[in-house]
């Protein structure tokens, strides 16, 4: 038997994404993903639902309850929530354990001091025994394997749901990084406005959302795909059904998606000398959800001249790079 607190003692990863969050369970892998949505009563402020079952509710609620993304822009909006949604995942995966856990959490690099301090406090609160942070382009470098503690630039660029960090890493630590409010929610709201504009065609985040990931792309397809979209008339205020193609989509996602590009050069023109020299061979890895938009790898390889590769499993790594340091919890307090 493992001494005492090594026995007893389990700890968990969690990314806390704009999107999804998700637990990573030490020695088990990830045992729960879910959207990081709350649902409130409106009048009392009480909890009525988290995660899958409150994502259901958004936009389909009736006054008196709210389902509301806490962590939408990449920022805190409401830290009593946010606590709330903690709670709720932490106690969902340590339910077997038998002491309180420790916890790394991955969070935005955009957020503030007072905010990460917040979520820190959330977590203890919520039960975690001790709680590590780390910069989320960190996790999801370690996530897909990049060999971060070598002398030489590893590139990400992790497209979520509210934020798109991107992040040059060397020996252990980020040497330079950025973080903008446009992705995957921004993608959405471009078809919204689209559908609006060119149909007269009113949709829900949800609709939109389906139909980015149906069929979306940032680079032509060698088949164009179309699909068939439901929605209200905003002229004659009834049910309406339209058919678009993949072109349309492409045509409507055109500028959040050059905003992305134009963060990834960015990012790429603050870079020092010696560590762009090694990004032309080694090139940059995609994560987060975003990154599965069809084609956006091939237009971000041609706009910079790199190699460019998805992860494997894009929407898991910041989660499996969070558990890939619970083994190894003094080398993160020493590093990070
Ligand atoms: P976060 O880390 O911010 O929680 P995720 O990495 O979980 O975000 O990604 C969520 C985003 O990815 C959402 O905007 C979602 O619509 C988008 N997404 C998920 N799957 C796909 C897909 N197959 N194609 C395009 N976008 C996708
Ligand atoms: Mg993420």
């Amino acid at each position: 038997m493992a001494n005492l607190f090594g026995y007893f003692s389990n700890d968990i990863g969690i990314d806390l994404g704009t999107a999804n969050t998700l637990v990573y369970v030490k020695d088990k892998g990830i045992v729960l993903r879910e959207p990081s949505v709350v649902a409130l009563d409106t009048v009392t402020r009480k909890v009525r639902a988290v995660g899958d079952e409150a994502k259901r509710m958004l936009g389909r609620t009736p006054g008196n309850i709210t389902a509301i993304r806490p962590m939408k822009d990449g920022v805190i909006a409401d830290f009593d929530v946010t606590e709330a949604m903690l709670r709720y995942f932490i106690q969902k995966a340590s339910q077997s354990f038998r002491a309180p856990p420790r916890v790394v959490i991955a969070i935005p690099s955009g957020i503030t001091a007072v905010e990460k301090r917040a979520v820190m406090d959330s977590a203890t609160h919520a039960g975690a025994r001790k709680v590590i942070t780390i910069p989320e382009p960190m996790a999801a470098a370690i996530g897909v394997g990049l060999p971060i503690d070598e002398p030489a630039a590893n590139m990400i660029v992790d497209i979520g749901g509210g934020t798109t960090e991107i992040a040059i890493i060397s020996l252990n630590g980020i040497v330079f990084s950025k973080s903008i409010r446009v992705a995957g929610d921004e993608l959405d709201a471009s078809i919204i406005n689209y559908m609006k504009r060119a149909y007269n065609l009113l949709i829900g985040e949800r609709t939109a959302e389906e139909i980015k990931i149906r069929i979306g792309s940032a680079f032509p397809l060698d088949e164009e795909l179309s699909i068939e979209v439901k929605g209200r008339d905003s002229v004659a205020g009834l049910p309406k059904t339209i058919h678009i193609t993949s072109q349309e989509v492409r045509e409507a996602l055109a500028d959040t998606v050059a905003a992305i590009v134009d963060a990834v050069r960015t990012t790429l023109e603050r870079c020092p000398p010696e560590l762009s020299a090694d990004l032309v061979d080694r090139g940059f890895v995609m994560a987060g959800g975003g990154s599965l938009i069809r084609g956006i790898d091939r237009l971000l390889s041609e706009k910079t001249g790199l190699p460019v590769t998805v992860a494997d499993d894009p929407l898991s790594a910041v989660a499996n790079g969070t558990g890939a340091v619970l083994n190894d919890l003094t080398w993160l307090m020493q590093n990070v």
